[in-house]
């Protein structure tokens, strides 16, 4: 069952929603894309079509309950719970491992580009491309 309060954001608690929010909260801090949930679910045979989830994630992304991302070169849209923390993301280029980190002093450095150009900052985004370290990946063998 998930944390967030469906009803609270004005939308009713379909199973659809419902499902794709608990594949989204199974792993903490998951980052994944529509194609991966869908694979989630149907191992779980959740009997939910591609289509469908699709719709589902950009109702939620829409109203804020979950950030869209546009990793890479824009052909990997990723989802995850929006928790309000600001954080920034590491890539592996190799497994495509998504780590998370925080950063203030960037958060600062922008800051002080944008008022450098006179623009009020809305929205600031940094995604770094390597190679992880994690045993898993075929990158370390
Ligand atoms: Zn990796
Ligand atoms: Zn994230």
């Amino acid at each position: 069952m998930t944390r967030i309060n469906l009803q609270a954001r004005g939308l009713r608690k379909t199973y659809p929603r419902l499902k794709v929010l608990e594949a989204l909260e199974s792993s903490p801090g998951a980052h994944l894309s529509a194609e991966e949930i869908f694979t989630w679910l149907d191992q779980k045979n959740a009997g939910l079509a591609l289509s469908t989830i699709y719709r589902v994630l950009a109702q939620l992304a829409e109203i804020g309950i979950l950030r869209k991302h546009q990793f890479g070169d824009g052909t990997h849209t990723k989802f995850e719970i929006e928790t309000g923390k600001q954080h920034d993301h590491l890539i592996c280029a190799q497994c495509g491992r998504i780590l998370e980190f925080h950063a203030p002093k960037l958060m600062e450095l922008h800051s002080g580009i944008a008022r450098h150009y006179g623009f009020d900052l809305y929205q600031h985004t940094l995604t770094l491309y390597g190679y992880c370290k994690d045993p898993q990946c075929s990158y370390a063998q």
